[in-house]
Parts: C-alpha cells; structure tokens; sequence
C-alpha cells in the first residue's frame, strides 16, 4: 500500500482515520472479491448496499436530524478515495446517492420532503438517481428539452434523460426539467404512471455501475415532489455537480493509487534481463512520476476538504481539482497498464478495469474540456463556451 510519505495523515482528525481505514478493510474484504464477475457480467452487487448503509456511507455529511452522521468533508473525501480504490462503479453509486440525491432533498426540499425521503435513503432504504444529462444534452445541460408544465396539483412531465447512473434500479430519481418559469426539480418515484427506466447495455467502462435511461411520457408528478428551493434554476442541479465533482477529485485519486500499488508490487516481482524490471532507470522513473502525481492530487484534495469544511470552497477549485485527478489519475491507470506487459490487459490483474473506468469518470461530471473553460473564465473573464 502507498506510504504517507508526505505525513498527510496527521493532518487529519483521529475520526476522519477511523472512517477511511474502516471503508479500506471493506473494500479489500468484502467488495474486492465481488469486482472481477461484476465488471465481467456487467452488474452492480446491490448486495453492497445494506453494508454501505450499516457503515454510514449514504449521508455522512448529513446532519443527524435526517439521520446522517454529521462527518466531515474530509471524511467524506477519503471515503470516496477507499471505494473508488476498488471500483469506480461503487464510488459513482455512493456519489448519485450522497451528492446528487440527498444533498438536493436537503437542499432544495421541503421539510416534509427532508422528513418523508432522507432518512430512507440514509438507511439505504431508498436509493436514488439524478436525471440531468439527455440525448441532445450533455455539456450544455440548459439545452435540456424535457419539459415540466403545471396543471392542476401537480406538473406533467415529458422527456428523457440518459445516461443516468443508478437508473435500473433507483427508487426514485432526481429530475431537471423546463418550466414556463426555468429549470426546476422534481422527485420521480418509480411507481408514477408515465414513467419508466432502461438499462444501457454494451458500456467497456464502468461495467460494475447500473446505468440506464429515464422516459417521461406525460408522466404526472403531484405538487408535494416538487423542490421547492430549485427555483435558481440551472444553479440548483450545477451545485449538486460541485459537490459530486468533489468527490471525484478524491475518488479518482483512489484508482489511481490502487494502479500504482499493484504495479510497483509487479516490477518488483516481475523479472526480464536477470533483474527485477522495477531495477531498470526507465521504470523507477515511471513509479517516481506517479507517485509525484497522487501525493500532488492528495495535497489538493486534502486542501479542498479544508476549505469545503470551512464554507469556503469555490466551484472553479472544484472544477480545477476534477480535472486534475481524473487526468492524472488516467494517465497513472495507462502507464500501469504498461508496466503490467500483458497481465496488463487482463481483468484479473485490475489495472484495465480501473482505466476503462476512468475514461467514463474523465468524461461525466463535467468533461476534461468543460473544466479548462470554467477555469479559463475564471482566467480571462470570457465565456468561451
Ligand atoms: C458512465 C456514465 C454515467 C453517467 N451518469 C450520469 C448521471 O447519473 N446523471 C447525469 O445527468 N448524467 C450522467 N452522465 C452523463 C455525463 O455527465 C455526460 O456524458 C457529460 O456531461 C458529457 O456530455 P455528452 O456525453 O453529451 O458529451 P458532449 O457534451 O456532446 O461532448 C462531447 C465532446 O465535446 C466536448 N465539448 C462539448 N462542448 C464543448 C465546448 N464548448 N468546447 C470544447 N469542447 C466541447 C466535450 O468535452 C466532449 O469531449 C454519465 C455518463 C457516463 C459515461
């Protein structure tokens, strides 16, 4: 396992150690060994869930009223670097339940809607997905076409959405709609007449995460679902993506620590010429660069949770760490794919599974592209979108 040759960890809180060596030992012991058929069978083990739930990973960061545990960003951040170190699958699925589920009921939502859906959802009890990204929409999400129109008690929904982690199997669904008035949000529960899910097959990324398609078909959605505090429009869904954006910066490290891992494990081992390959100049400078890479991400990270704790984070950090984490941490997976020979294409050995991955956690969330325009704003002042 990579040392704290930086002394990170004693910047961190006795707690923060506690949750994230607690989530370690479950990845390597119960979610490690599920991985290979899941990624291979293309499922998501759900039977992961009650353990996420009884480990306190759906709502850690929520205040204890709604049954949360009232953790901190840090917390939060390193759990997210443990699951993404066994899969990015299992992250994304804690990230749509957390960032872009329970934080918009907390957020946007009513007082009975806090009462009525986050206790569930802390308990694992109702799991959630997040409708933003459709066919002709993606990184342009105010383009979105799935419309919302008010009648009588409630609104008549009519769209798409895909690409949508979780979808399957989601028990209810965050939905962004147009309105006469804007973008707003909308709870969608599966049993709504007018509503339904399908799941996208042939993915070569991300194969041990549920992902899937949602269709509106003048589907009725009763006023009491919908959020009442979305009515910033466009800023209510972009800031449920800063704080899973957040999490990815710490996730996508973890993948990348767990390819540095394996591989330097490997070049030890590994022996061509008479001599371990980790004995060869042009290799220890591989491991020397990627091991630059993540304690420079894990710095930032670690950064970033402090000023997330502190109510000062910006988006544009946020932005800025994505991008980061998730190129480097891709460029980490390539390379040790490559110090792997072979065994580097084979499943078995993680490494592919972790970089075919990482091409899907580059991409959503934002895109390597979208991130360079938000902080080049931030730059020059000019949309360049
Ligand atoms: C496995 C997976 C899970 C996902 N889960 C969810 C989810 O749960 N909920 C959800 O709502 N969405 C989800 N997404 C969708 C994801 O957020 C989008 O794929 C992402 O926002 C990019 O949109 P797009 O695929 O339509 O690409 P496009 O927006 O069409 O972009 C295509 C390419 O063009 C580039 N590009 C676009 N505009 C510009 C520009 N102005 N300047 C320069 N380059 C540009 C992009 O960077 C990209 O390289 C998921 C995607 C994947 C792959």
């Amino acid at each position: 396992m990579m040392d704290d040759f930086l002394q990170l960890d004693a910047g961190l809180q006795d707690d923060e150690l506690l949750i994230r060596d607690t989530v370690n030992r479950f990845v390597t012991t119960e979610v490690s060994p599920l991985l290979l058929d899941a990624y291979e069978k293309a499922y998501f083990p759900k039977e992961l869930i009650p353990r996420c739930a009884e480990l306190g990973l759906f709502g850690l960061t929520l205040p204890p009223t709604y049954g949360g545990a009232g953790a901190s960003y840090i917390a939060y951040g390193l759990v997210c670097q443990e699951l993404e170190r066994g899969d990015s699958g299992l992250r994304s699925f804690i990230s749509v339940q957390n960032s872009l589920c329970i934080y918009p009921i907390f957020t946007f939502g009513s007082e009975t809607q806090k009462q009525r859906f986050l206790p569930k959802m802390v308990k694992g009890e109702t799991i959630g997905c997040f409708g933003l990204t459709e066919p002709n929409a993606g990184s342009d999400p105010a383009s979105m076409q799935t419309t919302a129109k008010k009648v009588a008690d409630g609104w008549i929904l009519h769209g798409s959405k895909l690409w949508i982690t979780n979808a399957p199997f989601a028990d209810i669904a965050i939905v962004w709609a147009k309105t006469s008035d804007g973008i707003r949000g909308f709870i969608v529960e599966k049993e709504f007449v007018g509503f339904s899910r399908h799941e996208i097959h042939h993915k070569q990324s991300l194969r041990a995460s549920s992902t899937g398609e949602l269709v509106f078909d003048n589907c009725f959605v009763p006023d009491a679902n919908y959020l009442p505090g979305s009515e910033k429009g466009l800023g209510a869904p972009l800031s449920c993506l800063s704080q899973a954006r957040y999490g990815i910066a710490w996730g996508a490290i973890g993948a990348a620590m767990a390819c540095f891992d394996k591989a330097r494990d490997y070049v030890l081992e590994r022996k061509q010429f008479g001599k371990p390959l980790a004995a060869n100049q042009l290799i220890q400078k591989d491991l020397a660069d990627m091991f630059t890479e993540i304690i420079k991400a894990q710095c930032f990270n670690l950064q970033l949770g402090h000023l997330k704790d502190a109510g000062k984070v910006t988006s544009t950090m946020i932005s800025m760490a994505k991008m980061n984490a998730c190129r480097e941490a891709l460029k980490i997976a390539r390379m040790c794919r490559n110090l792997l020979g072979a065994n580097g294409i084979s499943a078995e050995f993680d490494v592919i599974r972790h970089m075919n991955n990482l091409e899907s956690v580059f991409t959503y969330e934002g895109t390597d592209n979208v991130h360079h325009l938000i902080i080049g704003q931030y730059l020059t002042g000019i949309n360049a979108f």
